[in-house]
């Protein structure tokens, strides 16, 4: 409330009276009005707080020229020619992003907007803007649009789940209720499941030598995993490493079961590019969750059971 106060005053304003104005009641209405009437469509939240962006989709299959933050719809939708993205400011620390983000929003009015909209032919024609328009129409309208929403969801949820629901079905439901055993066991015997160990070898990458000629190489740490599975079977889980990537994301990596080690208990193992330090510093752990083919999705018992970081 109190930023859109402020806003108000501020549009009230000398320098800016007639220049800014607040839309109330945003409806469909008004928007037909925007993306028919507007040449840029602006959208500067903090990533990643813009949930999607439709408006900009709209804006764009009308010819609107999209300057966004790399959020949202805009990260998938910008190429070089149909609008601008504002360099991505979620590695500057917090205190100076608003600076960063206007500085750069800033260069790309002065260096490329205001250039391209002003540059005119004799017909006072902007020929260049209107090419990048058409580029918008027809880069943004195929992709972003409720046909291919609505094919995704047939070919990627809706087909794939009525075939599972037919397997599952066939034969007296016989699936179903091999698939409902399975989680009774898993359920009845994972509280006893548990990570006992995680261990670092670090080492070089193999062949290093041969590819970077050096003989230096990248040093790579082996992960060995001990989990008690206790009655559950060995290839009934998943084991994997789960990290941090510094962008707000998360990398995984898959360990692969290497051995028996006793009744019970199993050795997995896999790769890390980097040191022991490193992981620390991605967060890194390891879980083991219930894993089969036959489930819908990868967590499909919201199981898992996490290492111990300080053990
Ligand atoms: C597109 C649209 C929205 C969504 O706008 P966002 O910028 O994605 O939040 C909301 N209201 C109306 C009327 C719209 O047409």
């Amino acid at each position: 409330m109190d930023l859109i106060r402020h806003i108000t005053e501020v549009s009230k304003m000398d320098p800016f009276n007639g220049g800014i104005f607040l839309l109330e009641d945003y409806d469909l209405d008004i928007a037909r009005s925007l993306v028919q009437g507007v040449d840029v469509w602006l959208n500067t939240p903090l990533k990643p707080m813009e949930a999607s962006g439709t408006s900009g989709q709209k804006a764009g299959l009308n010819g609107v020229m999209n300057c966004s933050i790399r959020d949202g719809w805009w990260d998938e939708g910008v190429s070089s020619l149909n609008g601008w993205a504002i360099p991505d400011s979620s590695e500057v620390s917090p205190q100076k992003r608003d600076e960063a983000d206007s500085q750069a929003l800033y260069n790309i009015l002065e260096d490329a907007i205001i250039p391209l909209y002003y540059t005119r032919d004799l017909g006072r024609v902007p020929r260049r803007w209107v090419d990048c328009m058409r580029e918008s129409i027809r880069t943004i309208t195929p992709l972003f649009s409720s046909q291919r929403m609505l094919r995704q969801y047939d070919e990627q949820i809706y087909q794939p789940t009525i075939k599972r629901g037919g397997r599952l079905a066939e034969n007296h439901f016989a699936l179903a209720s091999q698939i409902a055993e399975f989680k009774h066991f898993i359920c009845e015997n994972w509280s006893s499941v548990r990570v006992l160990s995680v261990d670092f070898r670090e080492g070089r990458e193999p062949f290093s030598e041969y590819r970077y000629g050096l003989g230096e190489g990248m040093i790579h740490s082996e992960v060995l995993v001990e989990v008690y599975l206790g009655a559950v079977w060995f290839q009934d889980v998943r084991v994997e490493a789960v990290g941090s990537n510094g962008m707000g994301g998360i990398w995984r990596c898959s360990l692969s079961f290497a051995a028996k080690v006793r009744q019970g208990v199993y050795l997995y193992r896999g790769f890390f590019h980097g040191t022991e330090e490193k992981w620390r510093q991605s967060n890194a752990n390891v879980r083991v969750f219930p894993s089969s083919i036959n489930f819908a999705s990868e967590f499909e018992l919201e199981l898992a059971k996490w290492a111990d970081p300080n053990g």
